[in-house]
């Protein structure tokens, strides 16, 4: 049996029976997953078991192991990132790459967990509001569990951005309007229908998923914290669950005290609402009406978890950097070349700010850094095309193109 206690209210701390609920009946602040705290777990307790994020199971909020659906997500490499190191001048970099995951982005994580948790609380279907990483990985997670899934997002979306998400079955809800619109329709639609939406009325479930980004990083450095973590930041939900997860491996006893962490979010120029709150040192979060950037799974104006990002910079030592498309472009391309992983614009973002920030000397050379890497390049090629090498045709003559190679 898993150890899933309450749902507790991060603002005013009221705990509720855990269901079909999402915010505090109180004051609205969102509700996260309590644990019954007798668990006893060493550093040796995940040693034998499988590959895969659900290796931490009782740390996860699914009471029974039998309604766990499972894509065999997690236990991603930690890549010991030494050519790209050299590049950039850091003798303990490690890539976290989360692009090898089943539906290639760490969206697997967070989706895999709230789709388990609506199986094991009966619901009849399950959807989200998205058309990118968390369709796809919504939608595949529905397919194996068995579920209906529906996606909502605007009716006037390039058909190509959902084809991934459509391929495992999901249903498209074509909503004539915008993507608040959409959200806000999923959002009614499925408190009304008993559909579990896993970023919205599962959202206290889903985050938990992207907290095992945390434990596998502990476990695959040999239980030691790292000393920064660069985090791409969208809705701000993950790298609050990161933080979380060494918090959770610290009381469990398992890790040292993570607070002489680094924690640094990254976001892309066109949608950077976090830094820029960051930037003017405030604690207020204002949406940017119309992002524009070609790191779209970062495109979130209003981010739900922004103030609380600023809260964990402000823990963690850390702080907010930005990249424009160009170096996001770069970075992506530097990654590639360096180390051998393609990702898409997210991973980018995390690249270039990394770049930028031991240029700057925020980070130094012999801090063991850990770069987030969360969805593959696969996924938006139309994000570099334009960099790659014109292509110059040569005679089928052997000569010829001799005389072209180089070495
Ligand atoms: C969703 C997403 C993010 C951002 O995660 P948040 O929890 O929204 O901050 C980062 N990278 C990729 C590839 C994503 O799909
Ligand atoms: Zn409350």
């Amino acid at each position: 049996m898993g150890s899933i206690r309450s749902l507790r209210c991060r603002e005013c701390g009221r705990e509720y029976e855990p269901q079909f609920r999402y915010v505090c009946e109180e004051c609205f602040g969102p509700l996260d997953v309590t644990y019954n705290k007798e668990l006893s777990i060493n550093r040796h307790t995940f040693e034998s078991r499988e590959k895969t994020y659900w290796r931490y199971f009782e740390l996860l909020p699914i009471a029974d192991k039998s309604n766990i659906v499972s894509l065999n997500a997690g236990l991603t490499p930690l890549q010991n990132a030494d050519k790209l190191g050299e590049k950039l001048g850091l003798k303990n970099l490690f890539i976290k790459n989360d692009s090898v995951n089943p539906t290639f982005s760490f969206k697997d994580r967070p989706a895999g967990v709230a789709v388990s948790r609506a199986k094991e609380t009966k619901l009849k279907a399950v959807g989200c509001a998205s058309t990118g990483n968390l369709a796809a990985a919504t939608a595949a997670h529905a397919a194996k569990a068995g579920l209906p899934c529906y996606i909502f997002a605007p009716s006037d979306i390039e058909h190509v951005k959902i084809a991934q998400a459509l391929s495992y079955g999901a249903e498209f809800v074509a909503v004539e309007g915008t993507y608040d619109d959409a959200n806000r329709i999923a959002s009614i639609i499925g408190d009304k229908k008993g559909i579990g939406v896993v970023n919205i009325n599962m959202r206290p479930y889903y985050v938990e998923g992207s907290k095992t980004l945390a434990y596998e990083v502990a476990e695959q450095l040999d239980w030691r914290v790292p000393d920064s973590l660069i985090i791409p930041v969208g809705s701000g939900a993950m790298l609050n669950a990161i933080c979380k997860g060494f918090e959770e491996l610290h009381a469990l006893g398992v890790i040292d005290s993570p607070k002489s962490m680094k924690v640094i979010a990254a976001q892309p120029h066109g949608c950077a609402p976090v830094v820029d709150a960051w930037k003017r040192n405030s604690d207020e979060v204002i949406p940017v009406e119309r992002p524009e950037t070609i790191a779209k799974s970062l495109a979130i104006g209003d981010p739900g978890d922004g103030i609380y990002v600023l809260k964990r910079l402000k823990q963690y030592n850390g702080f907010a950097e930005e990249a424009n498309d160009q170096e996001i472009a770069d970075g992506i391309m530097l990654l590639a070349q360096t180390e051998g992983i393609f990702t898409e614009p997210a991973g980018g973002v995390s690249v270039a700010v990394l770049r930028k920030l031991v240029e700057e000397g925020k980070i130094q050379k012999d801090e063991r850094t850990v770069c987030y890497v969360t969805g593959n390049g696969l996924k938006a090629t139309e994000a570099i095309i334009g960099l790659l090498p014109k292509l110059n045709a040569v005679k089928p003559d052997a000569t010829e193109v001799a005389a072209m190679i180089r070495g």
